[in-house]
């Protein structure tokens, strides 16, 4: 894929992914990445998390909770980029200070508002992946007390 000015991609073997396994499939109405929000709103519209058995059963207990963290994995985003241009304009940074899904692990996480369950599927607000993007992780939302990154 072409390069923007000032980024610039490393040579790398052709993926050998972990094994992770995916547990089901997140449903969006978003099929085109122009169209899907760079962030979560957790006011935004109502999206479903669908857990293949035997995972299903393992959402027992997760109606307790307000919000849920997901981990995705941002299957269609290129993995080589070590400085990225995200805006296109000539200003560029490294990929680890960015939350771009450009990244050697495209890894996505949410912090969403648990709206409701549906035996294996989770009603939630709060995503920004396209639909059909596959689930790796649900996670009770992390403690009050633990921070948000602040700035330096
Ligand atoms: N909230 C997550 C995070 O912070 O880790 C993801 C943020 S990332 C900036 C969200 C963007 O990833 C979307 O705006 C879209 O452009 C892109 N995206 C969404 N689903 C994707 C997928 N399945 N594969 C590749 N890119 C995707």
């Amino acid at each position: 894929m072409d390069l923007r000015p000032g980024e610039q991609a490393a040579e790398l073997p052709a993926p050998d992914d972990a094994a992770l396994r995916f547990i089901g499939r997140i449903r969006t109405p978003w099929t085109d990445r122009k169209d899907c929000p760079r962030q979560g709103d957790p006011d935004g519209p109502l999206c479903r998390v669908e857990l293949d058995p035997p995972w299903d059963a393992a959402l027992d207990g997760i109606e307790q909770f307000a919000g849920v963290e997901l981990l995705y994995w941002l299957d269609l985003s290129r993995r080589d980029l070590i400085l990225q241009s995200p805006k296109s304009d000539g200003k560029v940074r490294g990929t680890f200070s960015l939350r771009s899904p450009v990244r050697p692990n495209p890894i996505g996480t949410s912090r969403v508002r648990l709206i409701g369950r549906e035996g294996g599927k989770l009603l939630v607000r709060g995503l920004d992946c396209l639909d059909g993007t596959p689930l790796l992780d649900v996670k009770p939302d992390r403690c009050a007390y633990t921070p948000v990154a602040p700035d330096k």
